[in-house]
């Protein structure tokens, strides 16, 4: 400090002035600059633009400069106060300009010791001060967020938390202090899972998960906890900051979503969706294990008889107690899930890979199964019984099977199970699988064969006991368009089953009611009868006797060369609108066969109440009839009974002249058969019938 002659004297003084990192300058009590540092010159040299205060050179007056600098008039003031002894320090805080940047300066004016006068000016760079703290500042306003905040040392002891960790916890500041976060562990979570969090905050430093703590109550919370290890700059860790969330309310909405999507409400079980997720993970893992795996389907008898006599209050009960008895069944691991209405599937997996043991083990569950839903149940007041039906298919390594696909085989079991007698289970098998398919594919045939017009009929000779043309049967036949026939034997139950039999039967009527006129112009054919094979549900219909009649009169037909043939089983059927339908029909003067008579009921009983005209002797009688006495003792039965009932007898499938003749001697006046002819189309049976039979 060269420049300072008065009043600091020696070498010492000045070089340790000179070493500060502070711009000091000392002052006459005028305010004029006695004496100046180095920094104080430095400062000057490189921010005189900016500091006009600062850049006083020795000699010049500061107190005066001050006025223009920053503050200038509290800065005048201050000083001013000091050189005139008024005031023992001055301290002010002020922002500059500089070429690097806005700085802070602490300015400090303190009077001279006793006996000078004058003062000491010391300007400071406080700037990195002032950024601490503003940093602390923010901080401690982040600090007081509406998420749970947590500051630990590196040992994990709390050394800070906020009021918001206090709402989530139930933990005042004072009681979270000084203790360690395991304070809030629910025991839901293992030390592996702890071990993995530790893991990824040492290696990312930091981390982010779900976590189950539980609160001072005791309560159980989810929360979304984000941990930051913070280091210092050697790399250490100091301190752990923790923040929380407390999700319980997304989380029960998020779970309430998943419960809906997946879960059925009224049992909880998985409902259709989550069975199909787990099936569709079960087989491939099946399929890599080796071992066999279960699905049963489980239904309910007479569920829904239950349901509408006790109510669906009641019904539901009992759906709920079957739940908890089906869970109570299972061992962990397995599932048991509701498909919807009193249909539960429960799934197997890790059987045994042998195919037998697997079945055996499966057959042990259901029976287990099949026990508990049989116990007595109570529900409310009323104690009631019911029994499921259990169909049971196994998947393993061997078979690519499809979800659904195994869901269809439990159900065909189950439906099997059904049809021998419920209370009781089946297994899937392959055979049952293939029919199903077949049946499937012809009834898809049927209706395009529908659609695409692929029928006709062909005609069946009848004849009398000089086996002259009495008329004929029409027979439909289908014929695929690459030329194979279906026998009517394997689609006219289908069509039956399917309604689809309405469509064919009316084209069956009308085909033979065109027949019949287009016979009307022909000698030979001219009085020939035709008999119809009308099924149960077609002639079921409210209004056949309309259909048939409207057909009648469209084609000019005589109604009495018209013969419907029907079977025991639509006769049986609601007898007394049956005989109803028969006398409207026969009113139109249409006459009637029992077609395969012999083959059902033929109770006397019933057939003294129906209009017939004819009994036809199923074929089966007529085959052996030769040899068996047997079948002649029914056929002789059957004549015999229709001519006290006072009808005509056919018999049909006459294939030898040895059947025919015993039929005759029997007392037979009709045939019917492949002796006279195989059903032909109708200019076949026209050259048949006009060549003379
Ligand atoms: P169904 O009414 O008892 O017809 C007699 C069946 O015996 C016919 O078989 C006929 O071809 C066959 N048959 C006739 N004579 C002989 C013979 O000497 N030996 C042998 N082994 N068989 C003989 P198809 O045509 O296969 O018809 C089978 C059944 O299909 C019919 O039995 C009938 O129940 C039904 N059906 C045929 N056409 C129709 C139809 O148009 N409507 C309805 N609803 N059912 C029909
Ligand atoms: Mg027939
Ligand atoms: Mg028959």
């Amino acid at each position: 400090m060269n420049d300072i002659q008065t009043p600091v004297h020696g070498v010492a003084a000045s070089a340790l002035l000179d070493a500060l990192p502070d711009e000091i300058a000392v002052l006459s009590p005028d305010g004029t600059i006695l004496a100046v540092n180095r920094a104080w010159r430095r400062f000057a040299a490189s921010h005189g633009a900016c500091r006009p205060d600062a850049a006083g050179a020795v000699g010049s007056n500061y107190l005066a400069a001050c006025r223009q600098g920053h503050d200038g008039a509290k800065a005048h003031e201050g000083i001013a106060a000091v050189l005139a002894g008024r005031s023992a320090r001055f301290q002010m805080e002020y922002a500059l300009a500089t070429r690097e940047g806005e700085r802070w300066f602490g300015m400090s004016v303190t009077p001279l010791d006793a006996g000078w006068r004058g003062a000491v000016v010391a300007h400071t760079d406080i700037t990195e001060r002032r950024r601490d703290e503003a940093g602390l500042r923010i901080a401690a306003i982040a600090f007081d967020s509406p998420e749970g905040m947590m500051v630990t040392d590196a040992d994990g002891i709390i050394l800070q938390v906020n009021a918001s960790f206090t709402r989530i916890t139930g933990y005042s500041s004072a009681e979270a202090v000084g203790r360690t976060p395991g304070m809030l562990s629910s025991g839901r979570h293992d030390a592996a899972f702890y071990q993995g969090m530790w893991a990824a905050i040492g290696a990312n430093g930091r981390w982010q998960g779900e976590v189950w703590n539980r609160r001072k109550n005791g309560e159980v919370y989810p929360e979304l906890l984000n941990i930051a290890a913070v280091r210092d700059s050697g790399g250490a860790v100091t301190h752990y900051v923790a923040s929380l969330n407390d999700i319980t309310l997304s989380k029960a909405a998020s779970d309430q979503i998943k419960n809906l999507a997946f879960y059925d409400p009224l049992t909880h079980l998985p409902n259709r969706r989550m069975l199909l997720e787990r099936l569709a993970q079960a087989l491939p893992a099946a399929l890599t294990s080796g071992h066999h795996g279960a699905l049963m389907i489980i239904d309910l008898d007479d569920f829904k008889t239950l349901n509408e006599t006790l109510g669906h209050s009641t019904g539901d009960l009992l759906l709920q107690k079957v739940a908890t008895r089906l869970h109570a069944c299972l061992r962990q691991g397995d599932t048991v899930a509701r498909l919807g209405g009193d249909e539960f599937v429960v799934l197997v997996e890790g059987l045994s890979a042998q195919p037998r043991e697997a079945a055996t083990q499966s057959e042990a569950l259901a029976g287990k199964i099949l026990a508990a839903l049989n116990r007595p149940y109570v529900l409310g007041e009323r104690q009631c019984h019911s029994t499921p039906s259990i169909g049971i298919t196994l998947f393993c390594a061997g078979m690519h099977s499809q979800a659904d696909e195994v869901l269809m085989q439990a159900d065909i079991a189950m439906y099997q199970a059904k049809q021998a007698g419920r209370n009781r289970m089946r297994f899937f098998d392959q055979s049952m699988q293939d029919s199903i398919s077949d049946r499937a594919r012809l009834e898809n045939e049927l209706r395009h064969a529908i659609d695409t017009q692929q029928f006709e009929l062909h005609y069946q000779l009848q004849v009398d006991r000089l086996q002259r043309p009495l008329g004929a049967e029409a027979l439909i036949r289908w014929r695929q368009p690459d030329g194979s026939a279906v026998s009517p034997a394997r689609f006219i139950p289908l069509a039956e089953e399917t309604g689809m039999i309405l469509q064919l039967g009316q084209w069956v009527l009308e085909s033979a009611c065109a027949q019949l006129r287009a016979w009307r112009s022909d000698p030979a054919m001219r009085g020939l009868t035709l008999a119809v094979n009308v099924s149960a549900r077609q002639f079921h219909q409210s209004d056949f006797c309309g259909q048939v009649s409207s057909a009648v009169q469209r084609y000019g037909v005589d109604p009495a060369l018209l013969k419907l043939e029907l079977t025991e089983g639509v006769l049986l059927d609601n007898m007394d609108d049956t005989i109803a339908s028969m006398q409207g029909l026969r009113g139109l003067g249409v006459r009637f066969s029992l077609d395969d008579f012999g083959t059902g009921y033929s109770s006397l009983q019933y057939l003294k109440r129906l209009p017939l005209d004819q009994l036809k002797i199923d074929q089966s009688f007529v085959r052996d009839l030769v040899n068996d006495s047997n079948d002649q003792a029914i056929v002789l039965t059957i004549i015999a009974m229709a001519r006290s009932l006072k009808l005509d007898v056919i018999a049909e499938g006459v294939e030898t002249d040895a059947q025919c003749a015993l039929l005759g001697q029997l007392g037979c006046q009709a045939y019917q058969g492949y002796l006279f002819g195989k059903p032909m189309p109708a200019p076949a049976l026209a050259r048949l019938v006009g060549g003379g039979v």
